[in-house]
């Protein structure tokens, strides 16, 4: 039976993918503690368990998974574990929608619990959907940081930095959003600009702008610059804040600019960080005006219980009633906005907990790290060196990691839980000893939780064996970081801060840095815009391989990439390609044909260099996580020189009785089919695996990374003589309007050196050709001349026809070397330069021929009589 009746026609991607998807065992990706081999540790991103797997993850873990199966094959005893950052705020919000409640009409117990059941259910839709895109994930290194297991880790990784004094707590102030009810870290501080109305008012004698006139009762003092002169009287006085009475100094600083409004700027605790700067540096009073609520406060005295906004329309009024407000004007300002709700951050002075920031150790461990692309290390320096708070830990949450500290409410000391005690709640569990300062028995659990980066900071630590102690891990530190760049100021930052701190060295040898998938309109994907697709989509239409391969050949890896349906649809067609190539070789083999057989014929030979270079140069590319160089070596000698080249040369061969020459062949073609297959298993699993097996019955998973080396100079030199004469060849054929199949005659193809190609270029041609060693003894014969009108016409006009005769009548040797004059009705006129060209034929050895000569060859084709 022929085999390619075996084969499908049509290659059926749902069919395969589902098939190989069920056949595939979760064991085999399993990390093996035991194994000798060198390890190579991915700390995995662990997403936010929205539910939905987005395009944008989808990606990373695209090229999360092409390192983890080339690692595979290169024998590395691969971790790619799967976490889940489960807590947070956007859970929380989800809850109270979906129930109908807010957070404070259950008790804290519940509300957990009805986010661990939000959370559990969105993790198995993104599991189904990470299954779906073929990832080779090792689940059972598996971790969900909301579960006793990972988070009691978290609490001794923060008891760990709390006696070691790199945890503190203290009433500083802190970036606050009063939607959210929490303290937030700056690195979760988006800004953005807006018009708002600076308002220039008299303050007790001078002028005053201000953007903020609801913070007129947390002002503390006025500022001016120590050598703006319009304000020297001022200096040691003091002034009667308008509208509250209390006095404020004026006090002197450099950082003013005396260009700004007026001047002169009143210190409110707190409008901004330049507030917090001056309130520090000159030691000022603190006055909170706002509460976390974002509500005024007793001392907004009439505004107290106001809004914000509604205290500043207010205080505007009165101002005006007053008398005082001079004038109004429209400026731009940035002001930061909070990451999740997009209000409007304050700054409130709160008893909070803080991380120390040693800023040099953490760069110290980012320069030990290996950053692709490099320039991201900037990013990570820029961001250090601007950081001037420490990172505020503690959010007033509720599905969080308790903060596992309790209060002795006798002294008042902290008590904290034993190490073999975590996990606890504080606010549920008492500790199990009396104090031991006082002996008292009456503690308050500490009801602040940690954000939710104090959980994923530690991903490193855990899946690299961490037990909770001040011990290196047994895996640590790990091979790669792979993340977005829009995490870099955050993950990256605090894993590195972490794992110094904790275990005192870098957290990984490599971090890999990806960019976003921008919409089809080359914008963010946004609801808004509506411009998202979703995985699902893309997979449903072409398949996870098409979407795997879109992923490897979009951009350079660290570039955002701009998703294109045009290119999935390549993608799916260059499989089509490939496995009608695969049928066609499978074809062949199956007719019969010693797999051990040598490959002897030029050709062969010639693909096996090109192959060798190609496995070259993917290797080169796979080692550098340039997936979309590899791919592009890939498609380039799949399509153009095994498909367009080789194939088209060799079929003839194929189909010949040669025995040994067939063998050659299908020696050639088995080799490179199998290392096909093993060069794209990392990016296109399922087709890799279809083909393999069916080539092999063995699975492409379990196999080595292809280490083909195969030099052969003659061949290499010749056949590139080969394709390129067969090139020419059917270029010309098809420029003499012939079918690519019609015969050609008697060709001869004259080289420098002797060339036995095994009758393929005949064959391919249909041709009588031959290769002779040598230059042919050709003969210039003149048949004919050609006249330019264009020359001729203008020139001689009503001598035109009398010289074309005069011309025609010439002996040949004369066509080819002109004479300066011709006699036309007995005149002898002078021939225009360019007037004709004598048309020359070639003979050899009698017969006619028309010449071709591509690079150092001559390749005569006998004409046809
Ligand atoms: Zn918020
Ligand atoms: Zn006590």
């Amino acid at each position: 039976m022929s085999p390619s009746h075996q084969l499908p026609k049509n290659y059926d991607i749902e069919e395969v993918e589902r098939r190989w998807q069920s056949t595939w065992r979760d064991e085999d990706n399993y990390f093996d503690p035991s194994s000798p081999e060198p390890r190579f540790i991915i700390d995995t991103p662990p997403p936010y368990p929205t539910g939905n797997f987005h395009i944008g993850n989808a990606l990373n873990w695209c090229y999360i998974d092409f390192i983890a199966r080339y690692k595979r094959m290169r024998g590395y005893n691969v971790m790619f574990p799967q976490g889940w950052d489960c807590h947070g705020l956007p859970t929380e919000v989800k809850v109270e929608e979906t129930h109908g409640i807010t957070k404070n009409d259950v008790s804290r117990e519940t509300f957990r619990e009805m986010c661990r059941d939000l959370t559990l259910g969105n993790i198995e839709k993104m599991r189904a959907t990470m299954r779906r895109l073929g990832f080779s994930i090792d689940w059972s290194n598996e971790y969900i940081t909301m579960l006793p297991d990972y988070y009691r880790k978290t609490q001794a990784s923060f008891l760990q930095m709390l006696k070691a004094g790199d945890i503190y707590q203290s009433e500083h102030p802190v970036n606050f959003c009063s939607r959210c009810e929490t303290a937030i870290a700056f690195a979760e501080v988006n800004y953005a600009s807006r018009t708002t109305q600076l308002n220039y008012f008299d303050f007790d004698g001078i002028e005053i702008a201000t953007t903020r006139p609801e913070l007129l009762a947390a002002c503390v003092a006025v500022a001016v610059h120590p050598e703006d002169e319009r304000y020297a009287w001022l200096r040691g006085k003091k002034l009667s804040v308008p509208i509250f009475g209390h006095d404020v100094p004026v006090i002197e600083d450099p950082a003013v600019d005396p260009s700004f409004g007026s001047g002169a700027v009143m210190v409110c605790t707190f409008g901004d960080k330049t507030d917090v700067y001056w309130w520090k540096e000159h030691n000022l009073d603190l006055r909170k005006a706002i509460d976390r609520k974002g509500v005024m406060t007793g001392i907004a005295g009439p505004y107290a219980g106001m809004t914000s906004e509604a205290c500043r329309e207010a205080i505007l009024a009165d101002m005006k009633r007053a008398g005082i407000l001079k004038r109004q004007e429209e400026i731009e300002q940035r002001v930061g906005t909070c990451w999740r709700c997009k209000t409007p951050i304050e700054i409130l002075s709160e008893r909070q907990w803080f991380v120390r920031v040693h800023h040099d150790d953490v760069l110290e461990a980012a320069r030990k790290i290996t950053w692709i692309p490099e320039h991201m290390f900037t990013r990570m320096e820029n961001w250090v060196n601007s950081m001037e708070w420490d990172w505020c830990i503690s959010r007033q949450r509720i599905f969080a990691t308790p903060i596992p500290v309790w209060f002795c409410t006798t002294c008042g000391g902290m008590v904290l839980p034993a190490e073999e005690e975590l996990p606890i709640d504080p606010t549920v569990d008492k500790p199990r000893h009396p104090c031991p300062n006082c002996g008292g028995n009456e503690f308050a659990g500490e009801k602040d939780v940690l954000d939710t980066w104090m959980d994923s900071s530690i991903s490193v630590l855990h899946v690299t064996g961490w037990d909770g102690s001040n011990k290196k891990p047994p895996y640590f530190p790990a091979q790669l970081r792979p993340q977005g760049h829009d995490i870099i100021r955050t993950w990256a930052f605090y894993t590195i801060l972490r794992a110094k701190a904790l275990v005192g060295s870098h957290p990984w040898e490599q971090i890999l840095i990806n960019g976003m998938v921008l919409g089809e309109d080359g914008f963010k994907m946004s609801k808004s815009r509506s411009n998202i697709i979703s995985p699902e989509t893309i997979i449903d239409q072409y398949g996870a391989d098409a979407f795997r391969q879109w992923g490897a050949g979009g951009a350079a890896t660290g570039s955002d990439i701009m998703f294109n349906w045009n290119d999935v649809v390549a993608a799916s067609r260059f499989q089509t390609k490939l496995w009608n190539i695969f049928r066609f070789v499978m074809g062949h083999l199956e007719r019969g044909a010693d797999p051990a057989a040598p490959v002897t014929e030029l050709s062969d030979r010639w693909l096996l260099v090109r192959l060798s270079g190609t496995v070259a140069e993917v290797t080169a590319a796979m080692e550098g996580y340039q997936f979309d160089r590899a791919l592009k070596a890939v498609r380039e000698f799949t399509w153009n020189t095994l498909a367009d080249d080789y194939i088209e040369i060799v079929k003839g061969r194929l189909y010949e009785d040669d025995e040994e020459g067939r063998a050659s062949a299908c020696s050639a073609l088995r080799t490179t089919m199998d290392v096909l297959c093993r060069l794209l298993a990392p990016i296109i699993p399922h087709f890799s695996e279809e083909c393999y097996h069916t080539l092999t019955g063995r699975s492409v998973h379990k196999e080595t990374w292809p280490e083909f080396e195969y030099t052969d100079e003659d061949a290499q030199r010749q056949g590139n003589l080969l394709v390129k004469t067969v090139a020419e060849l059917r270029r010309y054929k098809h420029d003499h309007g012939m079918a690519l199949n019609a015969p050609l005659g008697h060709v001869t193809i004259y080289t420098p050196e002797p060339l036995d190609d095994a009758g393929d270029a005949g064959r391919a041609l249909v041709a009588d050709l031959h290769w002779v060693t040598g230059t042919p003894q050709l003969e210039e014969v003149v048949t004919g001349v050609e006249f330019n009108m264009a020359v001729i016409g203008p020139t001689l006009r009503g001598l035109a026809r009398g010289f074309m005769e005069a011309v025609k009548a010439l002996p040949p040797e004369a066509l080819k070397n002109p004479p300066a004059t011709v006699t036309v009705d007995g005149k002898e006129i002078p021939v225009p330069p360019g007037a004709f060209t004598p048309k020359i034929t070639y003979r050899v050895g009698g017969e006619d021929v028309d010449l071709l000569t591509p690079g150092d060859l001559v390749v005569t084709i006998g004409r046809k009589p």
